[in-house]
């Protein structure tokens, strides 16, 4: 008997409208390519790095309505790599196209007061939060949270911008003259023993898959290393990547979410943001998985079926960030078992992502600190890894 898609599912040929041009959107891109899509990019940079692998690119202002309109006529479907675009561009968009994940998805995430509200409702806790205008909201907000806190910017932060660690009300009062007028949100600093995420993939037909819980380490607030999976208790993962499924149920979502939490010493699993998106901490699926976060996101989008999101085989992802880790490049590519990605920026700013690299280990056999410096070879005096809490028993530091 014959197989037939999914109804409406789209067809080989058809084209995906990818909103954003960066790294997320080329290897989406590259991603839709081998399942027989074609992508057209709307970006407000010419030459970005989505636009390399992609049918075309329109470039022009992500608000303005003329050039929203000539991207949604040319697509089949649309979905976003970032998802800051403004409500009316969204509605805009919606009108015209199917749009995946859908509109509602996207104004939670831009807005971290509607992401906490609706992470409490969903039954994920949160660091404790309060919403801050003014002076007087920061004092009331000190009063009820306490220090040390972080107050953010509750729109456009990400890598640790627009934000501040406050210890005592003065730092706190200092922050708020640095952020405002913006509108702003108090958060209780969580004590945290490490960083996870899990990403979860969910179709139109509303079923979902879940990658294991991964470990995140940064360095100056930017994502540095990925460890897949996370060394943690299974049970703390297992209750991770359930919370993750929950919350893409919640939000009703087609297409990829990111959930990063936060672990407490006592085993708390505390969700710290979501993305509605491919992750950078999901790059490592590219090549320890049959099929990647960019597949499941592009699958989701077009109304395919969705596979188990399993690995074939443990990883470690390493950013290229800025010049001097970009420098290393040749070195990279000259070395064995190292699996190098370029995203095709001419410019290696500082703090700016330019690629990553990724090691596979077999299936069970992530090693400890000493066997990842090891393993990343040129990236050695790179790899900032702190031994604690993930060297196996009888690890060896190579001499
Ligand atoms: P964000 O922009 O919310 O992803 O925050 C960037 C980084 O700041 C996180 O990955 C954490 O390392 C840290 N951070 C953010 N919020 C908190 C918090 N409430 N408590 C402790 N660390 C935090």
């Amino acid at each position: 008997m014959p197989v037939c898609l999914p109804a409406g599912a789209l067809a080989p040929g058809a084209t995906i409208g990818i909103v954003g041009g960066g790294q997320l959107g080329r290897m989406s891109a590259m991603a839709a390519a081998r399942l027989g899509y074609r992508c057209l990019i709307l970006s407000d940079e010419p030459d970005c790095p989505a636009s390399h692998v992609a049918l075309g690119c329109i470039v022009g202002d992500y608000d303005n309505p003329d050039t929203l309109r000539a991207f949604a006529e040319a697509v089949d479907v649309i979905t976003f790599e970032f998802e800051n675009v403004s409500a009316r561009g969204l509605d805009l968009l919606a009108a015209l196209r199917p749009v995946r994940p859908g509109a509602a998805v996207l104004r939670i995430s831009q807005d971290r007061v509607a992401e906490k509200s609706f992470l409490n409702q969903a039954g994920a806790a949160t660091a404790p939060w309060a919403e801050v205008n003014d002076a007087a909201g920061l004092e009331a907000a000190l009063a009820r949270i306490g220090l040390p806190a972080i107050l953010k910017t509750t729109r456009l932060g990400y890598d640790g911008k627009g934000q501040a660690l406050v210890r005592c009300p003065a730092e706190a009062h200092a922050a708020l003259l640095e952020l405002s007028p913006k509108p702003l949100i108090l958060e209780g600093f969580v004590d945290f023993a490490c960083e996870i995420s899990v990403i979860v993939a969910r179709g139109l037909d509303g079923g979902a898959t879940a990658f294991d819980a991964v470990e995140n380490r940064h360095r100056d607030h930017i994502l540095d290393l990925t460890l897949a999976p996370a060394p943690i208790d299974p049970e703390i993962a297992a209750r991770a990547r359930g919370l993750a499924l929950r919350v893409a149920d919640a939000l009703d979502l087609v297409g990829l979410l990111a959930v990063e939490m936060f672990v407490t010493a006592q085993g708390e699993v505390v969700v710290n943001e979501i993305a509605p998106r491919p992750h950078n901490s999901g790059h490592w699926t590219i090549d320890a998985c049959p099929a990647s976060q960019f597949e499941l996101h592009i699958r989701a989008v077009a109304g395919l079926k969705l596979p188990t999101a399993g690995r074939h085989s443990d990883a470690v992802m390493k950013n290229l960030v800025g010049p001097a880790q970009t420098a290393l490049w040749p070195a990279i590519v000259a070395t064995d078992g190292l699996i190098g990605h370029l995203y095709g920026k001419t410019e290696a700013r500082p703090g700016r992502k330019m690629g990553h690299v990724t090691r596979l280990f077999p299936r069970g056999g992530l090693p400890g600190a000493f066997g990842i410096r090891a393993a990343l070879g040129p990236l050695l005096p790179e790899a900032d890894l702190p031994d604690q809490g993930i060297e196996p028993e009888g690890g060896v530091e190579p001499g």
